[in-house]
């Protein structure tokens, strides 16, 4: 069983109202293979909301923060502790997440600028599974094979 990004399933969960479909990830959930989770929507965000991306402040400390400027780091914490949770009731190891998300993302991800330049770096479920023994990988093609084949 994994856990994947809700948006990867189909479902219309992204900050824009929309999703990002991979056929491959949808038809593991149909097949009962994986379970999908949206942390944003755990936390209770709506759809749509202000697109948001991970900052780092003067004092190196990282933040969540929305495009016009407010603090959302507590749901995007609240929303990757529910992730966990759920993978942790269901015995789940794996994961397939949402590249460059300030949730979902793993390995790399938005800088914090909004001018879609990407930086090294998790978003806050991945790192909270990764740090939980969790593996996470992305709809990238080379991970798309380790779940394939
Ligand atoms: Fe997709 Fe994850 Fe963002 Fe939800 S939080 S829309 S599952 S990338």
């Amino acid at each position: 069983m994994y856990l994947v990004s809700s948006c990867l399933a189909g479902i219309p969960c992204r900050y824009d109202g929309k999703s990002c479909t991979n056929p491959k990830i949808a038809e593991l959930v149909k097949q009962g293979k994986a379970i999908p989770v949206c942390p944003e929507l755990l936390a209770g965000l709506p759809v749509p909301r202000p697109c948001c991306e991970i900052v780092v402040d003067k004092s190196g400390k990282k933040k969540v923060m929305s495009a016009n400027g407010e603090d959302l780091t507590k749901e995007f914490d609240n929303g990757a502790r529910e992730a966990l949770r759920i993978a942790s009731e269901n015995g789940i190891t794996k994961a397939v997440l949402k590249s460059k998300s300030p949730s979902c993302g793993c390995g790399c991800i938005y800088d914090g600028t909004f001018s879609g330049r990407v930086i090294p770096g998790n978003g806050k479920a991945a790192q909270l599974l990764l740090e939980n023994g969790i593996e996470v990988l992305t709809e990238n093609e080379a991970d798309m094979q380790k779940v394939f084949g």
